[in-house]
């Protein structure tokens, strides 16, 4: 028989793809009630500031999370960052159980010389952010006037960047903010090269994302060196060892020269470099801004490695430079520590857990990308959400949840933390008017929105609509 007279409050931490699926998966059980927390004024993680301006199609989740944030048994607080306006602890103590949802927020780094003190080596996340309007990267200092640039990693967020360089028809006609937009619309860069350690067999990217920078109206798109298959003996009907999905993509790399090539000056040529694994960023003496990237050739040490999909490279004594303008260096994306006691796994750039429990708590867990590591498109973070959501609902049906024996304070405790730091919270309904204002002056530009970028200007939006409910 339940006895429990009071509802299971949980705390989700983060308003990303992984915190509204683990919520709306939570909320089937009819006793749970959902707050959701998130650092920024404005809710939906990297679908607003990741997914590529030109995927609006992708941002349609959009919808269905609005749909959980207005659900009566959910609430958003935004402006409420975990680390710094409340502790892991606090929600603990508030909370039956707590969520980190916060995604990966943080730069894998090459580890090279040159990489943090040369101008113009930015990474891919700043550099997404800075196009899609990140308040910490709306200023980033970045030069589009120059001849080559050079992005670093072969995922499909290295083929965003590339596909965003190469000035895709009616970008300005998405939600990508302005200045972004001009200086894209105004860029002198001719060439890209997408530069992987690894071989064609070995790409993180997909398919579709290859198609698409290949389709780009007047994009031309080329591989180097174009003789992969023959150094190792190989020839392509050994890519039959490989799944179907695989075949498909290495197929079309390497039919990429039989592309025809349109020769249109404003759009610049993608080259596919692999086999080459970065070694040093060289900065002009005077200027300190990038002029160089000297690169290291790597090898197979035989067909079966070259064609195996998981294998590493070793080192050669070759090396090369390119000289560039632009280096962006897109290898991967890490959590923060929000707390040192959590136990970090720094290989996988995630919190330790099985089936999302933490390791070493009860009552606390983890989806999306905190808990898998940052790779994977949407989908992924659905299934991860939904794993994580489960488990705490067994927790709960097992009884193995000892908060459960007592009430908890839920929320107000945490509004007497946030109160006496003076953090003006959002709630949804404040995002409702900031969206609807984006939207409106999008709207006057001819694109579906055009992002606030700065948090102050979203928090003055949040306080007038207070101010104009409360009269
Ligand atoms: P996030 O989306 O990062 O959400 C984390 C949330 O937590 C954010 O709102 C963040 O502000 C908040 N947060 C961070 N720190 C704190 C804190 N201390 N306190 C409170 N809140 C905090 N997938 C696709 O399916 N299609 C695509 O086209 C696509 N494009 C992508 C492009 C890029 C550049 C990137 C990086 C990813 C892309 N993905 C795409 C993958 C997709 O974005 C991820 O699968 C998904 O966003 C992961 O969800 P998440 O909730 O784990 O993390």
């Amino acid at each position: 028989m339940n006895t429990r007279f009071f509802s299971i409050k949980i705390a989700v931490v983060g308003s990303g793809p992984a915190g509204f699926y683990t919520t709306q998966r939570l909320l089937k059980n009819q006793d749970i009630r959902v707050d959701i927390f998130e650092k920024l004024p404005v809710p939906f993680g990297l679908v607003r500031y990741g997914v590529a301006p030109d995927h609006q199609e992708v941002k349609n989740v959009i919808n269905s999370f609005t749909a959980v944030a207005n659900h009566d048994r959910v609430n958003f607080y935004g402006n409420v960052s975990l680390g710094e306006a409340i502790k892991v602890d606090d929600l603990l103590e508030a909370y039956h159980a707590v969520v980190l949802c916060y995604g990966s927020a943080q730069d894998k780094l090459l580890n090279i010389d040159g990489e943090l003190t040369t101008k113009n080596t930015i990474s891919a996340r700043n550099f997404v952010g800075w196009y899609n309007g990140v308040p910490e990267d709306k200023d980033l200092e970045i030069d589009l006037n120059c001849d080559t640039a050079c992005i670093i990693g072969q995922g499909n967020v290295a083929l965003d960047c590339a596909r965003i360089l190469s000035k895709p028809t009616n970008l300005e006609k998405t939600d990508i903010t302005s200045y972004a937009q001009q200086m894209i619309a105004n860029s002198e860069i001719k060439k890209i090269y997408i530069i992987g350690r690894r071989g064609p067999i070995q790409v993180s990217f997909a398919t579709k994302e290859l198609r698409e920078l290949m389709h780009l109206n007047d994009s031309r798109i080329k591989i180097e060196p174009s003789t992969m298959f023959e150094d190792y003996g190989l020839s392509l009907a050994q890519l039959k060892s490989l799944s179907r999905q695989r075949r498909r993509l290495v197929e079309l790399i390497l039919n990429l020269h039989a592309v025809s090539k349109k020769n249109l000056d404003h759009s610049p040529e993608c080259i596919l470099k692999f086999m080459s694994k970065p070694h040093k960023i060289v900065a002009n003496r005077d200027t300190g801004w990038v002029e160089r990237l000297e690169l290291q050739r790597t090898r197979y040490d035989n067909a079966d490695e070259f064609i195996n999909e998981k294998s590493v490279p070793i080192d050669t004594n070759e090396f090369e430079k390119i000289d560039c303008g632009l280096v962006i260096r897109s290898i991967g994306y890490k959590a923060t520590m929000v707390d040192k006691s959590l136990p970090f796994d720094t290989k996988l750039g995630a919190i330790m857990n099985t089936r999302g429990r933490i390791h070493g708590y009860r009552s606390l867990y983890c989806s999306g990308w905190l808990a898998t590591g940052a790779s994977g498109v949407i989908a992924g973070t659905l299934q991860s959400s939904q794993v994580t959501a489960q488990s705490i609902l067994e927790d709960i049906q097992n009884k193995q949840l000892p908060s459960l024996a007592v009430d908890k304070s839920g929320y107000e405790t945490i509004r007497e933390i946030v109160k006496a730091k003076s953090i003006q919270v959002v709630h949804f309904n404040d995002w409702l008017q900031i969206d609807l204002l984006e939207r409106r002056l999008g709207e006057t530009m001819g694109k579906p929105r055009e992002k606030f970028v700065d948090v102050d200007k979203m928090l003055d939006v949040a306080r007038e609509k207070i101010k104009h409910d409360q009269k």
